[in-house]
């Protein structure tokens, strides 16, 4: 039986994983199925690894209805290590050797900025006073000779998410989804370059999926590092070097997780429950309760509406004793 202390965990990321999810692990973590030996000291060249890698990247596929002109690789160095990844891989598709952002937030400066070292950067709207709206898709300035536009689909920090994907004219279109990856369904041929690290709502630290479309790999430049060449990368089926296995493996038990619980469209209706719950008592309490700074509460997919509830309660309370 289960009797084991749990908190509720609202944590950024790493972040609450299925109970399940736990149990499971905990299950097979000396013996997998039967082999006698723990997926953490499994050879990644083994047969047994490569059905886990397998069976993983298939749910992604599934969850997504990933089109087949798509690669699915699973990379260490996290979201910041796609900052770099991205312009490397990509930024050789024009001569301009230019790309177009959408600054947002904290991690789409922070992915402009480290472009910066490889690429000619354009901000695609004038500089924002502070991060609390999407500026207008129709101001923004998009440069024909850019090689990509990039923009980050929640914005972690400063709360702000994208409820559509940009019309980007046919340009190549790169999303960071660390933060709501498999939050809701996505249309994945509107993008080249789709990554998350697993951490939030799909696993545990140290893999980040990259979704890249086919004709987008081997435009690497030639300083990139192997390890982060998608086209390496992808025909080595993300073997080129040691993956990180044991990620890899908890992703695919959350992935089996979210397809048991209704899959995509299940998680983003889930999802706007539980922030409902929230933002209902923000909204309600005159500004005793605003938006920006104070505590952070994540509700990631593996945080339950029971977790929510208690939240919201504590608010309420909280809210009743301290309102002037
Ligand atoms: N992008 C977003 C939207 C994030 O929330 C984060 C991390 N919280 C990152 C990128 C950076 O990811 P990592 O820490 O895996 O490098």
């Amino acid at each position: 039986m289960d009797t084991l202390r749990q908190v509720v965990n609202f944590g950024p990321g790493p972040a609450k994983l299925p109970r399940s999810v736990l149990l499971e692990v905990q299950k097979e973590l000396l013996d997998y199925k039967g082999l006698g030996i723990s997926v953490l000291e499994m050879s990644h060249r083994s047969p047994d690894f490569a059905k886990i890698i397998k069976t993983t990247e298939s749910l992604v596929r599934e969850l997504l209805n990933i089109p087949d002109n798509y690669k699915v690789i699973f990379l260490q160095g996290g979201g910041s290590g796609q900052f770099s990844a991205i312009p490397l891989n990509l930024i050789g598709l024009k001569e301009a050797r230019c790309a177009d952002y959408v600054v947002t937030g904290a991690w789409s400066a922070k992915a402009a900025e480290e472009a910066r070292k490889f690429a000619t950067v354009n901000i695609v709207h004038p500089k924002l006073e502070r991060y609390t709206k999407i500026p207008d898709p129709n101001t923004w300035n998009l440069n024909p000779d850019a090689s990509y536009v990039y923009y980050c689909a929640n914005e972690t920090v400063h709360g702000v998410e994208f409820n559509f994907v940009p019309d980007v004219k046919g340009a190549v279109l790169v999303c960071d989804m660390s933060s709501n990856f498999l939050s809701k369904p996505v249309d994945v041929s509107k993008f080249g370059v789709i990554f998350a690290g697993a951490q939030k709502n799909i696993g545990s630290a140290g893999v980040t999926v990259v979704i890249v479309r086919e004709d987008l790999l081997g435009f690497a430049l030639k300083e990139c590092p192997s390890v982060l060449d998608y086209k390496v990368q992808a025909g080595n089926n993300s073997l080129y070097n040691t993956p990180p296995c044991f990620s890899i493996y908890v992703m695919g038990l959350v992935l089996e997780w979210i397809k048991n619980n209704g899959g995509a469209t299940a998680m983003e209706e889930l999802s706007l429950i539980k922030s409902k719950m929230i933002y209902d008592i923000i909204d309600e309490s005159q500004g005793f309760y605003v938006s920006v700074g104070g505590i952070r509460a994540s509700l990631y997919n593996a945080v339950t509406t029971e977790d929510v509830q208690k939240l919201a309660a504590f608010m309420k309370t909280f809210m009743e004793t301290y309102q002037l």
